[in-house]
């Protein structure tokens, strides 16, 4: 393990702030480790835990586009479908120059975790494109995307495998993604399938409150934690990384709470400012220059002084494995709420837990994304528009549900509250098990 501040990376030569990784980072083996954990702990029968240790289904696409300048490049595709026996697979599709088989197969069951612990009847699944979306045109990503969800084909669909937005995509993303699939699955499907895909821009078939939903799942788990410790929200403080779609909405919504940005940063660089920054302004920063970096107010720090900054919460929003040992050794703060999916390594959620600080787990604070994407499908199946009241209603009773049931658990079992949402989780993949028993 390695041991000093350098910046992680899932790729063993790729890195978003250009520095090399020391090692690969085991991605699908740590959430094994997890499951294997949580499955012990439920006493899981052994066939279940085999079904669930591997996805249904692994499908790589290679597939050639033709770039602005009038060349033609091979991009690599993914699309991990983990777990359906509780609904169609359900998961995000990420655009990095990281992007691995195995790491979609770690984020594809861990959506199957979420699902179940949400109660939703979705399974899990996770795709990506291996590539930079940085360093394309919006009429290059949009020929990446259309000609990606040509080639999945009937690999996708409404009551199939459902692709939502992830690191690198938006809805304009899947915008392109509906409107390829509808025009090329056939006739019936021009109309009935808008929703193949979630976090569509609202005029074509999205939902109220789906922007957000991430970033509000994450802050209402952090509202219960504070509520449990009789930790007052007025006048704490913040530390983001990574200030995409999570971390700028958590922390928008963090601020309307009287909670203070004071240092942010992603792969840009990381800034610091002791009166707080304002989460709008440094939004519209980024969406127009694609980083934090260059913002006017702020003073520019490292990443080993972001690590280091005293604050009451810190909401890792970027990618997997960037709270190892030297940066739990290093974190001043009370909370870790996990927006980005895996932020903490085993090794460094055992430290954070040894110095009493706490850690939401990402199955838990941030399935509020998934949560919303399910009431956009029900909204797409039903023909309805919901109101952004009903939507965040909705949310705020399914979040209190699994946050008391994950924490419930966490006690019962004298584990984590990882461990605890994973038994929550898994108690219901179980039962269904149990049921249905396998076919033939
Ligand atoms: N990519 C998000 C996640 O990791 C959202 C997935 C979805 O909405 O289907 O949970």
């Amino acid at each position: 393990m390695n041991d000093s501040l350098v910046p992680r990376q899932s790729s063993p030569n790729l890195s978003s702030t250009g520095a090399p990784a020391a090692e690969r980072y085991d991605f699908f083996g740590v959430v094994q480790g997890y499951l294997r954990e949580a499955a012990a702990l439920v006493e899981m029968p052994a066939e279940t835990l085999a079904i669930l240790s591997q996805p249904k289904q692994e499908i790589i696409i290679h597939f050639p586009v033709r770039l602005d300048d009038g060349t033609v490049s091979m991009f690599k595709g993914y699309r991990i479908q983990h777990n359906n026996i509780l609904g169609p697979y359900k998961g995000g599709l990420r655009y990095h120059a990281a992007v691995t088989l195995d790491d979609c197969k770690a984020l594809a069951s861990m959506m199957t975790w979420k699902c179940a612990l949400m109660n939703l009847p979705l399974g899990g699944g996770k795709g990506g494109i291996k590539f930079d979306p940085r360093k394309f045109s919006q009429n290059e990503l949009e020929r990446i995307t259309r000609r990606f969800i040509h080639a999945l084909g009937s690999n996708i669909g409404p009551w199939h495998d459902i692709p939502a937005p992830d690191v690198g995509t938006n809805a304009q993303t899947m915008a392109w993604a509906m409107d390829t699939y509808v025009n090329t699955v056939g006739y019936l499907a021009h109309t009935s399938a808008k929703g193949v895909v979630t976090g569509k821009p609202l005029a074509s078939g999205g939902t109220l409150g789906r922007p957000k939903a991430t970033g509000q799942g994450l802050v209402h788990c952090i509202r219960y934690w504070a509520e449990e410790k009789g930790f007052a929200l007025e006048g704490a403080t913040v530390a983001i990384q990574g200030y995409g779609n999570v971390g700028s909405y958590s922390a928008a919504l963090l601020s309307k709470l009287g909670v203070s940005m004071i240092a942010v940063g992603d792969h840009g660089g990381y800034l610091h400012s002791p009166e707080g920054f304002n989460p709008h302004k440094l939004h519209e920063h980024v969406r127009k220059n694609g980083s934090v970096l260059g913002y006017p107010s702020g003073e520019p720090i490292t990443r080993e002084q972001f690590f280091r900054i005293k604050c009451d919460i810190f909401v890792p929003a970027a990618l997997e494995n960037q709270i190892g040992v030297a940066e739990a050794r290093a974190l001043d703060t009370k909370l870790v709420a996990e927006g980005a999916n895996g932020p903490c390594s085993p090794d460094g959620e055992r430290i954070l837990l040894e110095r009493g600080i706490d850690i939401l787990p990402d199955v838990l604070a941030n399935s509020g994304g998934v949560t919303v994407s399910y009431y956009e499908w029900v909204q797409n199946n039903r023909s309805e528009s919901w109101t952004l009241e009903e939507v965040d209603e909705r949310l705020e009773v399914a979040m209190k549900r699994a946050y008391r049931k994950t924490m419930e658990m966490a006690r019962q079992k004298n584990t984590t509250a990882r461990i605890g949402a994973y038994c929550v989780a898994l108690q219901l993949l179980m039962t269904v098990y149990a049921e249905r028993q396998i076919w033939p």
